[in-house]
């Protein structure tokens, strides 16, 4: 049935004839951190912000499902595929910086903003090292680390929305929450305004380094995987990690898939898990929770269908 439904997104998005690079049949265990997931039936790497208001509007009169990609470092793709185009926003990763003010295409990685930014002695997304995610990518999710968010960073967000249209949103304009942005799943980011504070080399420098030696301690470069699995339940002390660990599921595994041994909340691809093992290894972990402890955790990682 899928076979089917990529054949025919291919034949579609070739008569239409889509502007720049274009590839199908894409193992989006290629695109994602956590290497499992079945192909995309094609994926589409804009440049510039035009080449996507154009494909928008294309892509919903053709009745072609798409979704946005950074780096896949919080999103976990099915086994079976995605039946859609994949907008991989790796070749927008422009990056100008005027006074503090940072103007960072989505494209772009963490790592190498926070490169960047450091040599410029701008201080502020330095909490964000080791993320392996795109600006684009965190600015959705509204990434954190170490009590501080991207959001209390943003001045402006340039988006496409879900009729193709370019639009600006301002700080204040609606609010961010725990892991939570405005955007809806349809908007695009293309671009984000930065507000950075001035710093001392040192010091951003061994904020960083701490920031780092923190996730090695928590196994985060050891395997594979998507980051954090749960979100961290709202209005008690515990983490999603620590409720994990209290009983004791850290190592549990299914198939290729376990929760790793050094962070609850971490699941790990040992090296074959697919997606199917990985979700079932959720769902154990999530009802376990719920039976010893009464709470019900929240997923964070992103389900590509
Ligand atoms: C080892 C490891 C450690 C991690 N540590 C942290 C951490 O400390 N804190 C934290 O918050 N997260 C963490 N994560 C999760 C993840 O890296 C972040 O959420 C990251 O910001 C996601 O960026 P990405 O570019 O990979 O997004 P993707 O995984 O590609 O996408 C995630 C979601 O954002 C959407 N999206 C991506 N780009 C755009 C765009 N341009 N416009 C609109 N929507 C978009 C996607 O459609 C999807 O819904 C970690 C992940 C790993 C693997």
């Amino acid at each position: 049935m899928i076979v089917d439904v990529c054949t025919n997104v291919r034949e579609t998005l070739q008569k239409i004839n889509i502007k720049g690079e274009m590839h199908f049949d894409i193992p989006l265990s290629s695109l994602t951190t956590i290497r499992t997931g079945g192909p995309a039936a094609a994926a589409v790497y804009p440049r510039l912000f035009r080449d996507i208001t154009e494909l928008i509007p294309r892509l919903r009169e053709a009745g072609i499902p798409y979704t946005v990609m950074g780096a896949g470092s919080n999103i976990l793709a099915d086994d079976a595929g995605y039946p859609g185009c994949i907008i991989d926003m790796k070749h927008m990763n422009r990056m100008t910086v005027r006074g503090l003010y940072v103007c960072a295409e989505a494209g772009i990685r963490l790592e190498q903003a926070i490169r960047r930014t450091t040599a410029l002695m701008l201080s502020g997304l330095e909490y964000l090292s080791g993320i392996p995610g795109t600006i684009g990518g965190a600015v959705a999710c509204n990434a954190g680390s170490f009590g501080q968010e991207i959001c209390s960073l943003i001045d402006w967000v340039d988006y496409i929305d879900s009729e193709g249209y370019l639009r600006r949103f301002h700080r204040g304009d609606a609010p961010f929450a725990y892991r939570c942005s405005p955007f809806q799943t349809s908007d695009i980011i293309v671009e984000t305004a930065l507000r950075m504070t001035p710093g001392k080399t040192s010091e951003i420098v061994s904020r960083i380094s701490r920031a780092r030696s923190e996730r090695e301690k928590r196994g985060h470069y050891s395997y594979p995987s998507a980051g954090s699995v749960f979100r961290n339940p709202d209005g008690i002390e515990i983490t999603a990690g620590e409720l994990i660990e209290q009983i004791g599921l850290k190592g549990y595994a299914v198939g290729g898939a376990q929760v790793s041994k050094k962070h609850g909340n971490i699941i790990i691809n040992t090296g074959s898990a697919t997606t199917g093992e990985i979700k079932k290894l959720i769902d154990f972990v999530r009802s376990r929770v719920q039976e010893e402890t009464g709470i019900l955790l929240e997923r964070e990682i992103v389900y590509l269908e």
